[in-house]
């Protein structure tokens, strides 16, 4: 048996061991618990804690031969005890986060099915009234121009009838990915009803705007086909006029819209041709 001065100074020594192994452990199974997912993560931080406790078991043993002060298995249970605390706290921490990966994940399945449309995955109407209103209201504090356009596609009836409703889908998921692809991330795009687009242009003149269309209705007039049909749009393009609301703006982009489906179809016509016609 070793002298009381060598005893009292081991037990100082394994008490410190023990107080760095414990930060050492808090320390990996946050570690674990923060890389992996939860189970991997929790199997891996009670593994840790069941050796180093293991380990540390042993050397109590070795230390209760060499007759240590009682205070010593003290000091070390309580290291247990913080060591079992620490890991209750990274649990719970885990199920905190994990609980808060579940809330975003719900939250964007949500925010999707409010806002996209089913079948071509455009924004839908709620969520192109929502942005027409906003650039509404930017192009009214800054006094820029806006625009907007509605779309139709001609004789779509026919094509449903000819081909049937399933083929009618396809067509309208075909226009979609060309005129998302045609206009780019610089023009918001989204389907209004049935076979309607909204198309918005926030700084744009109704020359820019009915430029642009005229472009995209070219694309598709040579672009989309069902069985060797072709696919043609009419468009009406209406701007944004001082203290405009987003329904009288869309109201006169319709009205130039009806024009265009009356004197022919496949054309886009904008509001100042619409007045000049009528003058
Ligand atoms: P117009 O050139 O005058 O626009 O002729 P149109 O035949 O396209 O007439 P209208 O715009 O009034 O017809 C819209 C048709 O679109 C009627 C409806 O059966 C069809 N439709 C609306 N929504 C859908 C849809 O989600 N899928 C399919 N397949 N057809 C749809
Ligand atoms: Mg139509
Ligand atoms: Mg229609």
């Amino acid at each position: 048996l070793s002298p009381w001065w060598l005893n009292v100074d081991l037990a100082w020594i394994y008490a410190e061991t023990t107080t760095d192994d414990v930060w050492f452990l808090v320390f990996v199974c946050t570690l674990a618990l923060h890389i992996f997912p939860r189970q991997v993560g929790s199997a891996w931080a009670l593994s840790l804690f069941l050796v180093s406790f293991l380990a540390t078991g042993t050397r109590l043993a070795e230390l209760t031969i060499t007759e240590a002060d009682w205070k010593l298995t003290g000091v070390i249970l309580e290291n247990y005890g913080f060591g079992l605390m620490m890991l209750c706290f990274m649990f719970v921490l885990a199920r905190y986060r994990e609980h808060g990966q579940r809330l975003r994940l719900e939250y964007q399945i949500l925010e999707r099915v409010a806002y996209l449309d089913a079948l071509t995955g455009l924004p839908n109407r709620r969520r192109m009234y929502e942005l027409t209103q906003h650039n509404l209201e930017v192009a009214e504090q800054s006094q820029t121009r806006f625009c907007i356009a509605l779309l139709d596609l001609d004789f779509f009836k026919r094509i449903n009838d000819t081909f049937g409703h399933l083929r009618g889908d396809e067509v309208l998921i075909q226009v979609a990915e060309i005129l998302r692809a045609e206009l780019g991330e610089r023009y918001p795009l989204g389907r209004w009803g049935g076979e309607e687009f909204l198309v918005l242009f926030p700084s744009s003149s109704l020359k820019e705007a009915h430029a642009v269309l005229e472009r995209v209705r070219q694309t598709l007039e040579h672009t989309a086909e069902l069985e060797g049909e072709r696919i043609t749009v009419s468009g009406g393009v209406a701007a944004w006029r001082v203290q405009d609301t987003s329904s009288a703006l869309i109201g006169r982009a319709d009205v130039a819209l009806y024009r265009a489906k009356n004197t022919g179809r496949n054309q886009i016509l904008s509001e100042v041709q619409e007045l000049f016609e009528r003058v």
